[in-house]
């Protein structure tokens, strides 16, 4: 009979854990067993990143999608989003404005917009890297083709964010539609590692449908990929979704994994998510604690951030926003860290 506390020295001690080792962790109510493996996987985390916090400017660039994925809010079957994009000049402003505030990493994310050709953005990311060359550009604009990845890698862009969202065909199958497959977005994976971008994977918690066994599966999968970065944030609904009355992914269990996924591979950069910080208040400062290490707040132009809702109440102010990054340095301040002004890359110990 193994106890919690033997669970998870096993796990910070042998960099491996098993489907039984997993289902009694998510399914414990042991809040000393919580702040044991919360604690173990703070320590870990510090033994590499000591006790500093990266930040990333997040630009939402564009909420025009071509899918249709049954959780995300903007869908393109969702006629209730009010559709924007951004120009390349106010893109570059962000990231002026980005420089000046001390991020040195700038994350385009949108959703799948066909506007946006492979010319406009090598154009976006070469402009951002003439004027911050001692800045990360980080893309996290879906799935493409090899020959579009590697053009972008070209072009400058360092990191790639592309959660595979779940491990398991058939779990994907239910959250996205039947033209989406599980294999394209795993091959991107697997392409966007050959290129040589560093490489981000992820998936939401409580999800519809979502087991201990996909969730295990979720987890061989990032042991194989082995992905510099990592993206773990619960499952919110968003109201215009097929998934509307599904209920919300908590943050005990994204805590929990972000804890075990750091003690199985230490050296991942792991962000405290605006889905975390949006079910709970203390989010950001809770996700540091038990592992996390990274915190995306929003760059985007004040007037589009409202927009950009991909889930309910998504928030976008206080120390969710870039401009307000002293409100973010004293939450950290309180809890012992310090947001450290680089490029943050991946340390491989
Ligand atoms: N089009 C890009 C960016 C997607 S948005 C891409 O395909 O990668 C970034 C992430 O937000 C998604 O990968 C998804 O995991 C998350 N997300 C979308 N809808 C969500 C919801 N309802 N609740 C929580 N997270 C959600």
């Amino acid at each position: 009979m193994h106890t919690l506390y033997t669970i998870i020295d096993d796990i910070a001690d042998n960099g491996k854990i098993d489907v039984m080792q997993l289902d009694a962790l998510l399914k414990n109510n042991d809040r000393e067993a919580d702040g044991y493996l919360f604690f173990k996987a703070q320590k870990a985390a510090d033994r590499i990143y000591k006790n500093k916090i990266y930040i990333r400017g997040l630009i939402e660039f564009t909420n025009h999608c071509k899918n249709d994925c049954y959780y995300c809010g903007i869908r393109r079957n969702n006629f209730c989003a009010q559709r924007y994009r951004l120009s390349k000049d106010e893109i570059i402003s962000c990231t002026d404005e980005g420089y000046r505030l001390g991020f040195r990493t700038f994350v385009l994310q949108g959703g799948e917009d066909v506007f946006y050709d492979d010319d406009k953005i090598c154009d976006i990311i070469s402009e951002i890297k003439k004027n911050h060359s001692d800045c990360a550009v980080t893309l996290s604009i879906g799935e493409k083709s090899y020959a579009s990845y590697k053009m972008y890698f070209d072009a400058g862009a360092d990191r790639y964010l592309l959660r595979h969202e779940t491990a398991d065909r058939e779990h994907y199958g239910k959250l996205h539609p039947a033209e989406l497959s599980f294999e394209n977005r795993i091959r991107c994976l697997y392409d966007l590692k050959e290129i040589g971008y560093q490489v981000g994977c992820g998936f939401m918690t409580g999800s519809p449908y979502q087991t201990t066994d996909t969730i295990y599966k979720d987890i061989r999968f990032i042991c194989e990929l082995k992905p510099h970065m990592l993206g773990i944030g619960p499952f919110i609904p968003h109201h215009d979704t097929p998934f509307a009355d599904k209920s919300a992914g908590t943050a005990v269990i994204t805590l929990r994994l972000i804890a075990i996924m750091r003690l199985l591979r230490p050296c991942m950069l792991i962000p405290a998510t605006t889905a975390l910080s949006t079910i709970d208040e203390e989010g950001a400062e809770k996700g540091i604690l038990a592992g996390a290490n990274v915190v995306m707040p929003n760059l985007s132009p004040k007037d589009v951030r409202g927009k950009y809702t991909l889930y309910d109440n998504k928030i976008h102010s206080g120390s969710e926003a870039a401009e307000h990054l002293c409100l973010l340095k004293k939450k950290f301040e309180n809890i012992g860290y310090e947001i450290e002004i680089s490029r943050g890359d991946y340390k491989d110990k």
